[in-house]
């Protein structure tokens, strides 16, 4: 469960708001976004949208900020481990 106002929301309606600091948010901003897009297109992680997964989650949890992003792209309501 999240204390994030803005997870709450989008985990019960169609919602755009994004808290920052949030890495949640911050992970279903990227899965929304045209480089996330483009990678899932082409099958790989891009530069572009490694660059995102390193810009909210450094060179240590990138990989887990990725796997976050796949889990809101299926639709389910991830929680970042605290
Ligand atoms: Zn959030």
């Amino acid at each position: 469960m999240t204390d994030c106002a803005n997870c709450i929301a989008a985990s019960e309606r169609a919602w755009h708001g994004f808290t920052t600091g949030c890495m949640v948010c911050a992970a279903r901003r990227i899965s929304r976004g045209p480089a996330c897009a483009f990678a899932a297109q082409v099958g790989y992680i891009t530069p572009e949208y490694r660059a995102e997964l390193y810009a909210v989650a450094g060179d240590v949890h990138w990989q887990a900020m990725h796997e976050l992003v796949r889990a809101c792209n299926r639709g389910d309501q991830p929680t970042w481990p605290r």
